[in-house]
């Protein structure tokens, strides 16, 4: 029988991770989206990657996306394969995700 080597990354629970973070929005969206660009794209990697699920598809062909609840971590700006969809850039100081418990 092989043994068992324990997973260094835990799965965590999607309640767990937004439990475990504060947000101190700012009024002004660190982050934007250009929904027109998503129309086109075939990818869609915004909506499995952000951690947060702040990428939600509407029945038109369109995205839905809120900033104030971002971990900022920048998967999004990575995984997005059309230029001039997200417009990323950090919270102003003071603002954004606070983790507890990490
Ligand atoms: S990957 Fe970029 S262009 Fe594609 S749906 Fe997501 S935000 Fe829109
Ligand atoms: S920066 Fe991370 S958490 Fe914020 S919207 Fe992009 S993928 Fe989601």
């Amino acid at each position: 029988m092989a043994a068992h080597t324990p997973n260094p990354y835990p799965e965590i629970s999607f309640e767990a991770r937004m439990n475990s973070a504060e947000f101190r929005v700012h009024s002004d969206a660190h982050i934007t989206l250009d929904d027109t660009h998503c129309r086109d794209c075939t990818v869609r990697g915004c909506i499995t990657a952000c951690p947060a699920d702040l990428f939600v598809p509407t029945s038109d062909g369109g995205i839905v996306f809120n900033y104030e609840q971002c971990f900022e971590c920048g998967t999004c700006y990575l995984v997005c394969n059309e230029e001039g969809a997200i417009t990323w850039t950090y919270p102003e100081g003071g603002h954004g995700v606070v983790f507890h418990n990490s």
